[in-house]
């Protein structure tokens, strides 16, 4: 099982934002900005666009509602998606709340967050997806 995969079933523990019996949510351990957030399908695929559309259509619509509380908890412009994938080979949707386009630069230096925070701004998100 891949890194991922042993994320969304417990194994390698991270920091849960959201959940649902298909998909997780969890954040980025080197994250661009506060909220940086990551969503998995809990099956193994690498690739997101050899997902079938079915699942690739509620991959989104669970992205979403993550999303939506990724806003609530961390107020900011929009809540920009990005799909890289160059790194880890389990498809994951990137979602980062923006202040402005140079949130979404992935070249710029991550932010060194203490493991209480990291969990302050998960549990933050977590709540208000379960609203
Ligand atoms: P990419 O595959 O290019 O989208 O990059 C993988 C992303 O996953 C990077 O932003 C990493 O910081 C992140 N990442 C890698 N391992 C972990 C992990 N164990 N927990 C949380 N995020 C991770």
């Amino acid at each position: 099982m891949g890194i991922f995969a042993k994320i969304a079933a417990g194994e390698i523990p991270s920091y849960k934002c959201a959940e649902n019996d298909e998909f997780y949510a969890f954040l980025d351990i080197n994250p661009l900005v506060k909220g940086h957030t990551l969503v998995i399908p809990r099956r193994e695929v690498d690739y997101i666009f050899d997902m079938e559309d079915d699942e690739l259509a509620r991959f989104e619509v669970f992205a979403k509602k993550v999303a939506v509380a990724i806003k609530a908890a961390f107020p900011c412009v929009k809540v920009g998606q990005a799909v890289l994938g160059l790194e880890v080979p389990h498809a994951h949707i990137h979602l980062i709340p923006m202040q402005s386009e140079k949130d979404m630069n992935f070249a710029n230096p991550k932010l060194s967050l203490s493991a209480e925070e990291m969990k302050e701004i998960a549990d933050k998100i977590y709540k208000e997806f379960s609203k």
